[in-house]
């Protein structure tokens, strides 16, 4: 029987590399390194922040998934291994995984197969502890919030509106929607409340998109928290608590250094959210990257619609770098979905689906190539499942199409099955290139949304319901309106229904909710109810982790 990820990974940790030798590839001696034991450090970015950022950036993201995602971070790792294998020195950056996913359906997001970043279990959980810190901040405000209130609520803050949740990293809907404060008048003023997973609050986006200490202390007093009974927005500074924040999250800013299988070296920081954040790792780690090696590759969450327009018009705005080249992760399982397969048939050959789900690639490379002006190439994810006769008919039919396509084995082969992706991605890098954004900060709300629907949705406009219309007015009106926009749409269309799969046409995108997230620096507009306090399925993942007596674990995926 194959392996599993777990063992694949618990393997290579035997005979890992000592942290400091990882990080020497990359150029940094062992004082810019804070270790977290044998093979995790921290890195010292105050030692690094004069030096220019020159690498070249390489954005990993991929076409509508299936609900098991169509393996952008093993084909980011394999794919950074491939690089190296090549002569090329990289530094590959990652999102960190959050334990609702890990004990939930997703399991572990560390790569898979001969792809992956170790140590696999440290990283799964707690890793070195940033989410933990970003929770105990996001919860310092919190109870500082309802203390304000308690002790006579000078700034006249309105109980019922509230917009700052408690959060916990772990798939609990128990605590989605609850009253608290409840006792008598020593302990609080009883409110409905909920809490968020910890990977969706406002402070997660802030730390991954802070510049630098400060910059993330300024972020956080920006913050939109509540609003007042006369409808005044109050911020984090206005209670005077991103001081506090801030020297909670003085190390946890400092990114995670950690190595592939193959020994090489990986930054994996920071998590936001993809659908009311931007769900790309931290501006440290790509920052670190960009000024220690020639190349670094990054991987954006969900589909390119989301993911990839989020980092070109969010991250890649407030870095103020753009990527030489784009990889498009497709599978021969998504393709087959976005042309109409069921789950359940996914793994029987079905070259007519595949022929189907083509156009859905097809739209996306087109947005790269033509909106955003990137160079861009499809790596064909291929699993054991896939047959010889469905990756060969995917293959002819995108050079049929002049779609630029290699096919990438770094799932079962490591770099020894990324080189030609990693030769294309040279080769792609080397090409000048001019990004353009899909659209300008300034201009209303309104037209950014717009933009983004009719541009890379292909979508034939957007309607605004009665409330959004006027949340839309008012945030312009409190001087939001030149912030950039991050959508928050299902990952499994380009549509906001989640069941039109392929390149749908005719169709139109409705916008439900418009809020501001004032630190972060962006409007989330809600085309519908995103989850932001997951739940557990009916068989969690958490039911087959375990410990052995040595403290090995086991049953992690
Ligand atoms: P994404 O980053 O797009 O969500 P991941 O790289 O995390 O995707 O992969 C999702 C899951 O699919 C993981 O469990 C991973 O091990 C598995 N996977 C990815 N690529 C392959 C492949 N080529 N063959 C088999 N399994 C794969
Ligand atoms: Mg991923």
């Amino acid at each position: 029987m194959a392996k599993s990820d777990i063992e694949i990974a618990q393997e290579a940790e035997e005979h890992s590399l000592p942290i400091a030798e990882v990080a020497k590839k990359i150029g940094l001696t062992e004082d810019q390194l804070i270790p977290y034991g044998y093979d995790k450090a921290k890195i010292d970015i105050n030692a690094l922040k004069d030096k220019p950022a020159k690498g070249k950036l390489i954005l990993v993201t991929a076409i509508n998934p299936t609900p098991a995602g169509e393996g952008k971070t093993t084909t980011s790792v394999g794919l950074a291994d491939s690089l190296w294998a090549i002569g090329k020195p990289t530094t590959l950056c990652l999102r960190e995984p959050s334990l609702g996913p890990v004990f939930g359906v997703k399991g572990g997001a560390a790569g898979g197969g001969m792809a992956q970043v170790i140590p696999m279990e440290d990283i799964n959980l707690h890793f070195t502890g940033d989410f933990h810190a970003i929770g105990a901040a996001n919860n310092l405000c919190a109870a500082m919030l309802d203390n304000h209130i308690k002790q006579g609520n000078a700034l006249g803050i309105d109980p019922r509106r509230i917009v700052w949740k408690r959060v916990v990293d772990m798939n609990d809907r128990q605590l989605r929607n609850v009253v608290d404060g409840l006792g008598g008048v020593a302990d609080g003023m009883p409110r409905q409340d909920g809490f968020d997973i910890t990977v969706a609050s406002e402070v997660m986006a802030c730390f991954c998109l802070a510049t630098d200490l400060m910059d993330l202390k300024a972020r956080l007093s920006r913050m939109v928290i509540a609003y007042t009974y006369d409808r005044k927005p109050v911020t984090v500074a206005d209670i005077h608590a991103e001081g506090a924040m801030t020297a909670l999250l003085k190390d946890a800013i400092k990114p995670n250094l950690v190595q592939t299988l193959e020994g090489n070296p990986a930054i994996v920081h920071g998590g936001p959210f993809a659908n009311i954040a931007h769900g790309c790792n931290s501006v440290q780690a790509t920052l670190t990257g960009l000024r220690q090696t020639e190349y670094t590759v990054t991987e954006a969450g969900f589909g390119a619609d989301l993911g990839a327009e989020k980092f070109v018009d969010i991250k890649c705005r407030a870095l103020g770098v753009q990527p030489s080249a784009v990889v498009l992760v497709a599978t021969v399982r998504a393709l087959k979905y976005n042309g109409g397969v069921p789950k359940a048939e996914l793994t029987n050959e079905n070259l007519d689906a595949l022929e189907k789900g083509i156009p859905n690639l097809l739209r996306h490379v087109s947005n790269i190539k033509n909106v955003w002006g990137l160079p861009v190439v499809v790596a064909i994810n291929a699993f054991p499942t896939d047959t010889e006769a469905e990756l060969k008919f995917v293959e002819d039919k995108c050079k049929e199409l002049g779609v630029n396509v290699v096919l990438s084995e770094v799932w079962a082969k490591g770099s020894k099955g990324g080189k030609a992706l990693a030769e294309e991605v040279v080769r792609l890098c080397e090409q000048p290139s001019e990004m353009h954004y899909t659209y300008e900060l300034e201009g209303s709300i309104a037209d950014k949304i717009n933009a983004i629907a009719t541009k890379i949705y292909h979508a034939d406009g957007v309607d605004f319901t009665p409330s959004a219309s006027k949340q839309l007015k008012q945030l312009e009106d409190l001087g939001y309106g030149n912030l950039p926009i991050c959508m928050a749409k299902t990952q499994y269309s380009f549509t906001d229904d989640q069941h039109k799969l392929g390149a749908p046409e005719g169709f139109r995108i409705t916008v439900r909710n418009v809020k501001v997230s004032a630190g972060a620096g962006f409007i989330v507009a809600l085309t519908g109810d995103i989850m932001t306090m997951p739940g557990l399925p009916k068989v969690p993942a958490a039911e087959k982790i375990d410990v052995t007596p040595e403290g090995k674990i086991v049953g992690l995926f």
